[in-house]
């Protein structure tokens, strides 16, 4: 017998018929004998629905206040999972965010999880009772309700294996595993069987939101095995336990799978990034802490830098990247401290794309960026910005050339399925 977390997201929810899949998917698991916790989504869209009350309520809504509206579309899905368990003859209940509770800090609208203190909830799994819980929603020390970020409920369900000690966390959703890239973008996309927690948390960090960010990092963090598989199967056919998702997996653990390993494990794109160039900078000690200290002081993350040098009299334009969600708070206070920094002018472009190799192959091999930036220029793709880490090789493009910039990057490193 073993214990599982099995989460399910928005697109397998949506609706009653797929809720009563997911249903069968879960009473087959505790049938074989598992004790099972189910973390759910809202249904696909309702999230963006509640989103957009909030910002036709007040444009400057009051981020506590948008977590108590985004939060109940959870609600809603875990009490109909818990139903119509309960009419395929399964015990279940729903354990809402502040009934078990999820203690959060008070970041609204992308809370951190601090702790999950269950034994209530524990003790009806070891009963039989099968745990239905709301995801992406939490609550603060004051019992105020927050959310987790866009995504957030892959993170809710590895926290509560962490908490529970599952042994595995099934992350139901409409594809059947992590591909080497977007299955939805490139046809020629593949499955893979294992990834390692390094590479899937720096494919999911520059774009592939397959997986939230945060949810790899805590199972890295926390040693919860993770596993991607759908929810889309068949009512009378396999289970979906017994149809190979990916499995992620630790870099000895991969090792000792013996697997040939590629250079390049994956390929994402990310068009929510904002490109600003400020001109003329002076090129002296300080002058980037000027620009950079506001900007991180009100929060917002800056991605891509590049200073070029070579401009007369000591000047220099400095390119960087910011989410586009924060370019024109960036903007509005970048031109508020003009005179501090120094600068002449601030060029601002929403219409970019960041597309990232990753691949811990690249580690021991050189040439990845060069046959990057060969393969982009012979389909004359222009690079505006360069940035690279351990792992991975970004480059900054025309936001229209997304999709040809990863389909030839998926060929160009040899990565396409056979037909
Ligand atoms: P859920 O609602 O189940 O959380 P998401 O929409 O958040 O599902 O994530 C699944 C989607 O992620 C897929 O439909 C796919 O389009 C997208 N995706 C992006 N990159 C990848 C990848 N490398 N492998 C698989 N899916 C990917
Ligand atoms: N419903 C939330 C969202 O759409 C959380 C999630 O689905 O993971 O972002
Ligand atoms: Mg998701």
């Amino acid at each position: 017998m073993a214990r599982i977390v099995m989460k399910f997201g928005g697109t397998s929810m949506a609706g009653s018929e797929r809720i009563r899949r997911v249903a069968n998917i879960v009473r087959r698991q505790q049938a074989a004998g598992h004790e099972v916790a189910v973390v759910v989504s809202a249904m696909a869209g309702e999230t963006d629905r509640l989103v957009n009350f909030c910002r036709e309520a007040n444009p400057l809504y009051d981020p506590a206040e948008y977590d108590v509206v985004v939060a109940s579309g959870e609600q809603v899905t875990a009490g109909l999972l818990a139903m119509t368990l309960q009419a395929l003859g399964c015990q279940a209940r729903s354990w809402l965010g502040w009934q078990l509770p999820v203690r959060t800090d008070d970041a609204h609208a992308k809370a951190r999880i601090e702790s999950i203190d269950c034994p209530e909830m524990l003790a009806s799994m070891a009963a039989g009772e099968i745990a239905v819980i709301p995801g992406f929603q939490g609550l603060t020390q004051d019992n105020r309700v927050t959310t987790l970020g866009r995504g957030g409920s892959d993170t809710s369900a590895v926290a509560v294996a962490a908490a529970v000690k599952a042994d595995r966390c099934d992350i139901y959703t409409d594809v059947d595993g992590v591909y080497t890239t977007d299955p939805r973008i490139v046809a020629k996309a593949r499955k893979l069987q294992y990834v390692t927690y390094e590479e899937m948390l720096e494919l999911a960090s520059v774009g592939s939101k397959v997986l939230q960010t945060r949810s790899v990092s805590l199972a890295m963090k926390e040693g919860v095995r993770v596993q991607v598989l759908s929810s889309f199967i068949d009512d009378d056919a396999t289970p979906a336990d017994e149809i190979p998702g990916t499995m992620i997996v630790s870099d000895e653990e991969l090792e000792g799978l013996d697997m040939e390993r590629q250079l390049i494990t994956g390929i994402a794109a990310d068009k929510n990034e904002a490109k600003i160039i400020l001109t003329r900078v002076p090129d002296r000690p300080g002058a980037v802490a000027t620009i950079f200290g506001p900007l991180a002081a009100a929060n917002i993350n800056v991605d891509m830098i590049i200073q070029n040098v070579g401009r007369d009299k000591g000047e220099t334009d400095v390119t960087f990247t910011v989410p586009s969600a924060d370019l024109l708070r960036a903007q509005t206070l970048l031109e508020a401290q003009k005179e501090a920094i120094g600068f002449n002018r601030i060029i601002t472009d929403g219409k970019v794309a960041k597309i990232s190799v990753v691949g811990v192959g690249m580690k021991s091999h050189a040439g990845v960026a060069s046959t990057m930036f060969r393969a982009l220029a012979d389909r004359g793709i222009n690079i505006q910005a360069i940035s690279t880490s351990e792992i991975k090789v970004s480059v900054l493009i025309d936001e229209d050339e997304t999709e040809l910039a990863v389909r030839v990057l998926h060929t160009a490193y040899g990565m396409d399925a056979e037909d």
